[in-house]
């Protein structure tokens, strides 16, 4: 058997920690990302028959792979089980063009996925300690109603979430501050660099650490990515004869958590031939992937705007998977970028022909494989993900196709309940004061 898996920093190699300190902790002092030093093949048996499995099965054997010596098999099919308790279809679009539908869970967006897995995982690794955890989120939507609704209930752990009062659309403020019981909803007085701020301060104010077990939930987390491998076998099981196929799947990137699982899936043996990254005009990937150079700038607003990232996260973890080399990398991943005309016309022009309504980040992705499909005719299999259901981005997509967006039940029932957020200012004693009235 081997020992234990230990994840390293991406800034220092010789950083070695268990998956405890790498799921509680989130980030390494250091400011790298935690990455597994090992990253298992699976075996070519279950590579070659992911179709005579389902989907949970599938979920349980990457799991088991990558962290089997850590959690033993009960207690990680549980969690498994109570996760990844919605499904991921693979629907056919047009000619060589199928979209994963990422958007099923609670919050109607992919993020559920990570947020949903990473609590349960959480909430085991804390259970024998006695000590509640209490996680920070700032956000400014996506993340901020995935995390809140991901650990709603969960024993032993409450959830504050700072959101900016006024840039916040009212579908994503209900997700986030109509829940109660053990999340807490902070509207804060400033924007979202305010609410970063104040979670980042908290994390590192050793009064407070004294009183209070603090935690953060964002997408830097490794144990985020994690679950996202699921979902990418889980899209070739859904193909026939997959393994004779030449295969290509585009991801609509922003932090670039969701492309770097797919990596990890390629690792762990994924049979599929290549990946693409497509963004908005938040472009530093896509230029790099042409250029060799890497240059975050000041992100900039569009309306697939889960993806305005300019200094994209998990970038340090893509240079690791391939040691640096943006040779290897090319060789499994093209780039393409959009603007917000272009995605809209894809959004009026696929609901036209077909009737399939995209969001403005599955647009994006879209455009990227279509365009590649065009110049690549080797492909005969597309897919891209869709990450959030239109209805989220109602405002943006009605106006496009002239006509309204269907609502699903359980995005309209956040709509009908009340809001119970505390208002607060965005001065640093004002939040701190708050945590620790909350932690006696
Ligand atoms: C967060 C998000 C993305 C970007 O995902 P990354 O993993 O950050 O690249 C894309 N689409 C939607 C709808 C999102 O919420």
């Amino acid at each position: 058997m081997r020992n234990k898996l230990k994840f390293y920093s991406t800034t220092d190699r010789s950083v070695r920690v268990t998956l405890r300190e790498a799921v509680l902790g989130g980030m390494p002092p250091d400011k790298g990302l935690y990455m597994p030093e090992f990253i298992p093949r699976l075996p070519q048996s279950f590579l070659n028959s992911l179709d005579s499995s389902d989907y949970q099965t599938i979920c349980l054997e990457i799991a088991q792979a990558l962290l089997g010596d850590d959690i033993p098999s009960a207690a990680l099919q549980n969690i498994i089980h109570d996760a990844i308790n919605f499904g991921t279809p693979l629907v056919w679009i047009e000619d060589r063009v199928n979209t994963l539908e990422l958007f099923h869970g609670p919050t109607l967006a992919f993020k559920d996925v990570g947020a949903r897995f990473m609590s349960r995982l959480m909430a085991f690794l804390i259970k024998d300690s006695g000590q509640k955890l209490t996680i920070l989120v700032a956000t400014s939507g996506d993340t901020g109603s995935a995390v809140a609704n991901g650990f709603y209930d969960i024993p032993g752990i409450d959830v504050i979430v700072l959101y900016p009062a006024a840039k916040i659309s009212q579908i994503q403020e209900k997700q986030i501050a109509t829940l109660g019981k053990n999340i807490t909803a902070l509207k804060i007085d400033g924007n979202f660099d305010d609410c970063q701020r104040l979670v980042k301060t908290a994390l590192a104010d050793s009064d407070l650490l004294r009183s209070l077990r603090l935690t953060s939930a964002n997408s830097i987390n490794i144990c985020r990515l994690i679950p996202q491998i699921f979902y990418y076998f889980n899209a070739l099981r859904q193909i026939g004869d997959y393994l004779s196929r030449e295969i290509v799947i585009c991801v609509p990137s922003g932090n670039f958590g969701n492309l770097t699982a797919g990596l990890m899936a390629k690792k762990m043996g994924l049979p599929v031939q290549r990946f693409i990254a497509a963004t908005n005009i938040n472009h530093v990937v896509p230029v790099y992937l042409t250029s060799g150079t890497f240059a975050p700038r000041p992100s900039v607003q569009t309306i697939s705007n889960a993806m305005d990232v300019g200094d994209p996260s998990n970038f340090a973890r893509i240079l690791d998977l391939y040691n640096s080399s943006w040779k290897a990398i090319q060789k499994d991943l093209a780039g393409a970028y959009y603007t917000d005309d272009e995605t809209r016309q894809a959004i009026a022009r696929l609901a036209h022909k077909t009737g399939y309504v995209l969001d403005p980040h599955g647009a994006v992705a879209y455009l990227g494989l279509t365009d590649y499909l065009a110049q690549n005719p080797r492909f005969d299999t597309g897919i891209f993900l869709e990450t959030a259901h239109p209805a989220k981005f109602k405002d943006i997509v009605e106006p496009v196709i002239g006509k309204p967006v269907n609502i699903p039940l359980r995005l309209k029932k956040f709509l009908d309940r009340e809001i119970k957020s505390i208002s607060m200012s965005h001065r640093y004693p004002d939040f701190k004061e708050f945590l620790l009235l909350k932690s006696n």
